[in-house]
């Protein structure tokens, strides 16, 4: 099979596996308990957070383990809330990940006023706009650090310092950035950061939240994590989330430089073979491994089960929200015209080669041909 759905998850590394094996058999000690048997796991926890922290350029005290990316969003943004209980309005945009923007409907119900920017049509933010927004009523900002769908890097540095200029919090998802761009969040002087395992070679149900200030409002109650999440932690899975953050700061994004070229590469050919395309996204300024791209008068849903029946795997918006028939909020957001161009999304990943994406494009051809000519 071709797998090209890297942005919905990814394959397990398998030397991740290989570093996560002793703790999920033998090496089942809880890291709390104080004899040599837990301790033993306490201490490759302590490695793997000091990976994670220097991956962000962070404090190891201030990297919290949690169970998804979606996990930590939700508790930036409750924390925001409760330590703000007499402020009420929260500014987002209108392209983040559903646990953002859910969290934030739910809070709307609750007598929140909130903000969704609205992006243009290669989905870029105007922060004029998002001055505009502000209120003395403001207690959070959240806007993703790269988007899931069209690839589109935000700058973030420029809206935390809107932020620190107003006094208010803010929060970015960094979980489609992670692994893929530098991340400092010294230098971007973020106040809370979300990244989560199964997007870097990590198995699914492991998940950070950089949390700049020490003190604050749990989701989850309990001692571990230095009382800021509870439950016994994942040795395992943290373990294996410190693996993977030391492969990507040892190969100091070379890897995220060759998906581009592929990606590059990839767009190219399809250009030069195909009439009619359009790429979706603020092309210059993507993540390196996102392609949103449409074919004129070819539906993205039939391009994907053609693609599928030769198990090459693409996607039609976010896994999270593929399954609901409704359009992509975020193409949706950048006024697609998706009658005409509807896009699948390729995602590229470390294990892709030239010879999958040499194949991937000459069905590709063939399929957007025989589906034109019907
Ligand atoms: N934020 C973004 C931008 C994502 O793409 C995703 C996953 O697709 C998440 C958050 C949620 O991460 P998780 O699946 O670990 O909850």
């Amino acid at each position: 099979m071709i797998y090209l759905d890297n942005n919905a998850t990814t394959k397990v590394d398998t030397e991740v596996l290989n570093a996560m094996l002793p703790y999920l058999k033998e090496e089942y000690g809880n890291p709390s308990s104080t004899y040599s048997f837990g301790k033993k796991v306490k201490d490759e926890i302590t490695k793997a957070r000091n990976n994670v922290a220097k991956l962000l350029n962070a404090n190891p005290d201030n990297i919290i383990f949690t169970s998804c990316g979606s996990e930590s969003n939700v508790t930036a943004i409750m924390n925001a809330v409760r330590l703000n209980p007499d402020k009420k309005h929260i500014i987002t945009t209108s392209v983040e990940h559903a646990s953002i923007i859910e969290t934030l409907g739910y809070l709307a119900k609750d007598g929140y006023k909130i903000t969704f920017l609205e992006v243009d049509d290669k989905g870029r933010l105007d922060l004029e706009e998002l001055k505009k927004s502000i209120t003395p009523d403001t207690c959070l900002i959240s806007v993703m650090m790269a988007n899931n769908e069209i690839g589109n890097i935000y700058p973030i540095k420029e809206i935390s310092k809107i932020a620190k200029e107003n006094n208010i919090l803010f929060h970015t998802d960094a979980v489609q950035a992670a692994g893929k761009i530098k991340i400092d969040v010294e230098d971007l002087d973020v106040d809370s950061l979300s990244i989560s395992g199964h997007k870097i070679n990590v198995p699914k149900g492991i998940g950070v939240l950089y949390m700049k200030d020490k003190k604050m409002f749990p989701l989850i109650y309990g001692h571990q994590e230095k009382n800021r999440r509870g439950g016994t932690e994942n040795s395992a899975y943290i373990i294996g989330l410190g693996k993977a953050t030391e492969m990507i700061i040892n190969d100091n994004y070379k890897m995220a430089e060759e998906e581009k070229n592929l990606r590059d590469y990839m767009e190219e050919e399809i250009k030069k073979n195909i009439e009619d395309v359009y790429i979706y996204g603020d092309l210059d300024n993507r993540t390196p491994n996102t392609s949103s791209i449409a074919f004129k008068g070819v539906k993205a849903d039939e391009l994907m089960l053609v693609l599928e029946s030769f198990d090459i795997y693409v996607s039609t918006g976010s896994a999270c929200n593929s399954e609901l028939a409704v359009p992509s909020h975020v193409l949706t957001a950048c006024h697609a015209n998706l009658d005409d161009y509807s896009p699948i999304r390729v995602s590229l990943g470390k294990y892709n080669t030239k010879e999958e994406i040499d194949e991937f494009v000459r069905k590709l051809i063939n399929i957007v041909g025989m589906i034109r000519r019907r």
